[in-house]
């Protein structure tokens, strides 16, 4: 029986951190048949791949794409980063379930999509029926569950809601959901008390799944970062789970240089018994949503996103938290260092710093962020908030993997809006170009085992995320040398050097062109 496909002489990086070496892959029937370093025999498509590096396609750790496929299935941004699974539903916030408060949460998915769907069990197979660049796992979100059972206020959920939420989770960890995801920093899910958290942790636990979370604060805002690194540890001890801090950073000036305290406190959890990991992603520039970042929590409390855009139109109200509001900027490093990315209701204003768009208007930055939002509740920007000395440190940790926190999208169509994070088109070959190619931060090996085998580990990911007889043959070739990345002037660019996409035994990148397969599919927990 001849083989599928064969790559001959490449130099092969197993995934586990191992040093490469020069060999074969063999792929049948969608799965890796071999890896050494000569295989016999014939095959329908042989490649002499003797000048890439040949490596297990990326499993992207901690993403947003909870709807783009079902609005455009040839999103690419990511497989054309060698991403060939993406774990969604991230920071508490996931396409189902979606009723109740859930449904009033969700503000817009790109062109105009609306979930077709309720309950966790739906969304999988919806998921999984969609055709896709990639694969795809489900985190649950935290944030969304308590939306459904609880709604929007700042109150604990009464002991039947509570019971409703660990019934709805449950039923979605046992449909195939790889964990639960919290976003604590974000209302409704900042309005959960650690007991409640390690109740429904403690289901994850039970389920054999993990726990990630976009912790309580990462900056000065609320009870500071070091305190909030200690609550996600204190619920991985208490509810037996393993946890993730989701795009770990010390963020704002405020909490600059404390990285090394933090890499301290994870070791000395991890030496004790709690398994932490971290995922981040490699910038130095994070992105996010205006209102979640400038609004006071209090003020959220009970509001839908259109209710919230009426409200800043009222002076008294804006009066009230004007203030805070502009703590809250100044806490993000100040409107210099704030750059609107997505505005739909004024695209005029993309590109354009805080600052830039004070000057022209002659108001203070509080005023214009409380008018872009009472116009368009959507707004999202990017903030360069933090130390680079930071950023290394975190990323050399062992326990870090590669996570984009942004989702596939792609250079044409309805998911090429707006002026994205370019992290969603370049995080990973940024990883490769800046910290192993230009400035030796990580070795190459060291980077692929971030970008694959850690990450499947983390979400029992079993047949994936290492090159090994058996696995499902998502496989990657690069030109080292030659890998590029999107950059912030110029974002939505696919990048170079990533010549050859495999998902599941099919090409999807080939000689640097897309094929326009659609290999992908929904890895549930086993
Ligand atoms: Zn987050």
């Amino acid at each position: 029986m001849p083989f599928d496909i064969l790559l001959k002489n490449g130099r092969i990086i197993d995934g586990k951190g191992n040093p490469w070496f020069r060999g074969d892959v063999a792929v049948t029937d969608g799965r890796i048949q071999a890896v050494r370093p000569r295989i016999q025999g014939e095959a329908r498509e042989e490649l002499d791949v003797s000048q890439y590096v040949v490596c297990p396609g990326f499993i992207d750790a901690h993403t947003h794409s909870d709807y783009v496929f079902f609005v455009d299935p040839t999103a690419q941004s990511k497989v054309r980063q060698g991403i060939t699974t993406e774990v969604i539903g991230n920071c508490g916030m996931s396409g189902a379930p979606y009723f109740g408060g859930a449904k009033e949460k969700f503000t817009s998915a790109p062109g105009g999509f609306v979930p077709f769907w309720e309950s966790i069990p739906e969304y999988l197979e919806a998921l999984a029926k969609q055709p896709k660049t990639i694969n795809l796992a489900l985190l649950i979100g935290h944030g969304t569950l308590r939306a459904a059972f609880v709604g929007h206020e700042d109150r604990p959920p009464t002991p039947d809601e509570l019971t409703r939420m660990k019934a709805c989770l449950s039923e979605g960890l046992q449909a195939g959901a790889v964990g639960l995801s919290t976003g604590l920093y974000f209302a409704p899910g900042s309005f959960a008390s650690e007991e409640e958290l390690v109740e429904l942790a403690g289901i994850a636990g039970r389920h054999g799944t993990v726990v990630t979370s976009h912790i309580r604060d990462e900056g000065s805002r609320s009870v500071g970062f070091i305190p909030a690194v200690l609550e996600i540890i204190r619920i991985g001890r208490k509810a037996r789970v393993p946890v993730q801090i989701s795009h770990i950073k010390a963020f704002g000036p405020d909490t600059w240089h404390t990285s090394g305290e933090v890499l301290r406190i994870l070791e000395a959890a991890r030496i004790e018994g709690v398994d932490v990991t971290c995922d981040q992603y490699p910038y130095d520039t994070t992105g996010g949503g205006l209102a979640a970042d400038t609004l006071p929590y209090s003020f959220q409390s009970g509001k839908t996103p259109k209710q919230i855009s009426e409200a800043l139109r009222k002076p008294d109200v804006r009066e009230a938290i004007k203030e805070a509001v502009a703590t809250n900027i100044q806490k993000r490093g100040g409107p210099s260092v704030l750059t609107i990315a997505t505005y739909p209701a004024d695209p005029r204003l993309e590109g354009h710093t805080l600052q830039e768009i004070c000057d022209s208007r002659k108001k203070d930055p509080a005023e214009v962020v409380m008018d872009m939002l009472s116009e368009g509740y959507e707004a999202k920007w990017n903030c360069r908030s933090l130390s680079q000395e930071d950023v290394d440190a975190f990323l050399k940790y062992p326990a870090t993997m590669i996570g984009s926190d942004g989702s596939s999208l792609s250079t044409v169509g309805p998911l090429s809006h707006g002026n994205p994070h370019p992290r969603n088109f370049g995080a990973f070959p940024r990883v490769i170009n800046e910290y192993v190619r230009q400035r030796a931060v990580l070795r190459l090996e060291d980077a692929i085992r971030k970008m694959t085998s850690l990450p499947a580990q983390r979400f029992s990911l079993t047949d994936r995320g290492t090159l090994a007889e058996g696995m499902w043959a998502d496989i990657v070739m690069l030109d080292v040398d030659a890998v590029r990345d999107a950059t912030f002037e110029h974002p939505k660019q696919y990048p170079t050097g990533i010549p050859y996409v495999m998902v599941n035994g099919v090409w999807v990148i080939k000689d640097n062109e897309f094929t326009r397969n659609l290999p992908g599919g929904l890895a549930r927990r086993r």
